[in-house]
């Protein structure tokens, strides 16, 4: 049996009322454009100010005690958060959405749903922070996890145990960009029925814009909302959408019992954010295909790590799985570390800084930078070499773009 939420029970009713009343607004069959700008938020009920409010409180004045409006505390509940939550969910296709401080916060609180003694099955490719929460604090608390390669199905099969609770998948990777086939993992679960072993996935990489993981089979998906989603890079945020009862119960009480929650004004940013997502995107990915081409035809490089170039050994998953290859490239140089060094320092327009998914095109150096916490040999072993270079392509003006990295290359 999952806990239960700890407010009383009218709480939920008036809030699952709120709901439907959200969900009936929208015609059942809007499109995906449609719904980021209107899914889950309604004109202000005292006002009619079109944009939610920024409801900036701890706490709701109560008619007499424990007479309230479905609002007690705002650890518990927010209306800003509601509506982003609402929002974020139906942007995934899911029934339910639960938002958290950071993407981190959000990774905790699937792993606080376990016992000790669950085994989790995890991609060994996964985000340096995702690796770092379960190894460095979740095994401590006697959670156990097998990293394996999932684009080997057999290898994941063979890394599901009977005390196997969690498979967390998170594709396209970084930043080597492999992807894993989200049905094909949603399956090995299902074959160990009765069991119960949920598929998470973060699709922070992809956003539900290119890909919809619950469509695939999988029963969670992640984000941090800190990237695409938020896009402007001024707000950090996690998120999990799910369309099981069960596992948005038990989210739910994580979230007010452990408290890792937005704050109303993150929340806000974050609701402003998605009703561009679909325009974002599109222009993400279509700057993304012209440097990928640019960088594949360049002398100066080796090879290019990119789900949209017909060279990529998974395109053909890619164009199964997704609606475009998204904006994440990695490169490498020739010339190693010394070049990689000065073409960092050369860029113009694209700034040399850790994250990813804003508006702004960033570039990066994974061996220094963002994966410097693991160690060399595996590094190596995953094709993070000394000369490898990962950008995020802004929608900047693409000529500016191609313009700004030929220089730095020909320097
Ligand atoms: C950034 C990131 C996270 C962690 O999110 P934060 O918001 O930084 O806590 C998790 N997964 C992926 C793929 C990320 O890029």
């Amino acid at each position: 049996m999952p806990p239960r939420i700890d407010t009383p029970t009218t709480t939920t009713e008036a809030r699952s009322v709120t709901l439907l009343e959200h969900t009936m607004k929208l015609p059942e069959n809007a499109a995906f454009a449609t719904r980021c700008i209107h899914a889950g938020q309604v004109p202000d009920p005292t006002t009619g100010a079109i944009m939610t409010p920024i409801y900036q409180t701890s706490t709701y004045v109560q008619d007499g005690p424990g007479v309230h409006k479905g609002y007690v505390y705002a650890r518990g509940h927010n209306p800003t958060r509601d509506a982003v939550q609402r929002n974020l969910a139906a942007l995934e296709g899911a029934t339910h959405g639960v938002c958290f401080s950071s993407g981190c916060a959000a990774e905790s609180a699937i792993a606080m749903c376990l016992e000790a003694g669950d085994h989790v099955v995890c991609s060994d490719d996964v985000y340096g922070g995702t690796f770092r929460l379960f190894d460095k604090i979740f095994r401590r608390f006697g959670l156990t996890f097998t990293y394996v390669d999932m684009t080997k199905p057999a290898a994941v099969r063979d890394a599901i145990t009977d005390k196997t609770k969690l498979m967390w998948v998170e594709t396209p990777t970084n930043p080597m960009l492999k992807l894993i086939d989200i049905r094909a993992m949603a399956d090995i679960a299902n074959e160990f029925v009765g069991q119960g072993i949920a598929v998470v996935v973060d699709n922070t990489f992809a956003t539900p814009y290119l890909q919809q993981p619950l469509s695939l089979g999988a029963d969670m998906v992640l984000h941090s909302t800190t990237k695409y989603l938020g896009g402007h890079s001024d707000v950090i945020g996690g998120a999990v959408l799910t369309s099981s009862d069960d596992w948005h119960k038990r989210l739910a009480f994580v979230q007010n019992a452990a408290g890792g929650v937005p704050a109303p004004m993150d929340s806000f940013l974050l609701l402003r954010s998605t009703k561009t997502l679909h325009v974002r995107m599109q222009r993400h990915v279509e700057n993304a295909i012209t440097i990928a081409n640019l960088l594949a035809n360049h002398p100066s490089v080796e090879k290019v790590y990119y789900p949209g170039l017909e060279s990529h050994p998974q395109h053909e998953l890619m164009k199964r799985q997704m609606r475009g290859p998204g904006a994440m490239i990695s490169f490498v140089v020739k010339g190693g570390l010394d070049k990689a060094r000065r073409l960092l320092k050369a860029t113009k327009l694209f700034a040399c800084a850790e994250s990813l998914g804003g508006v702004e095109s960033l570039i990066e150096h994974p061996a220094i930078m963002t994966h410097a916490s693991i160690p060399k040999e595996q590094r190596e072993a995953l094709g993070i070499d000394d000369g490898l270079i990962r950008v995020s392509v802004g929608i900047e003006d693409i000529d500016d773009l191609c313009n700004d990295l030929r220089a730095a290359l020909d320097a």
